[in-house]
């Protein structure tokens, strides 16, 4: 089920749990702003979710109260691990769900990095 990005963030969400290693998840990734982990269904050879370390639900909430630099260690980290992933020569595909329209279903901000192989047109 998508979720309401509305609602107030929930510390018990997956990837708030995640974070505080209360359930374990394969690290490609880590600073003191973001971490970056193997998507446990992959949809693609490189499947890798990133995540800022704040309580952000969404990525509306993040570019709302998020501060410059919170976003530019984001942006960036995103990058560097797309680059650690050895998939800058090829090209790949960054994707955030967001909120009930976009089918996002965990409440916490999260870009999908999808690569290593040819990808298909995104259709919505
Ligand atoms: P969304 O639809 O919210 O953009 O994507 C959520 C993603 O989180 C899905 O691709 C799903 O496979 C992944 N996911 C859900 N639960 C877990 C988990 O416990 N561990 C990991 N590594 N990924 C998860």
């Amino acid at each position: 089920m998508p979720i309401d990005p509305k609602l107030p963030y929930d510390d018990n969400n997956i990837f708030a749990k995640i974070l505080r290693g209360e359930i374990p998840s394969k690290k490609v990734y880590e600073d003191d702003g973001i971490y970056a982990f193997h998507d446990i269904n992959p949809q693609a050879p490189v499947h890798v979710l990133v995540i800022p370390k704040g309580r952000y639900v969404s990525w509306m909430d993040f570019t709302e109260k998020a501060s410059d630099g919170e976003i530019a260690q984001f942006i960036r980290g995103v990058g560097k691990v797309a680059a650690m992933m050895g998939l800058t020569d090829d090209g790949y595909r960054l994707l955030a769900n967001i909120g009930q329209h976009g089918h996002q279903e965990v409440p916490h901000l999260h870009v999908h990095i999808f690569g290593g192989r040819q990808l298909g047109a995104m259709l919505p």
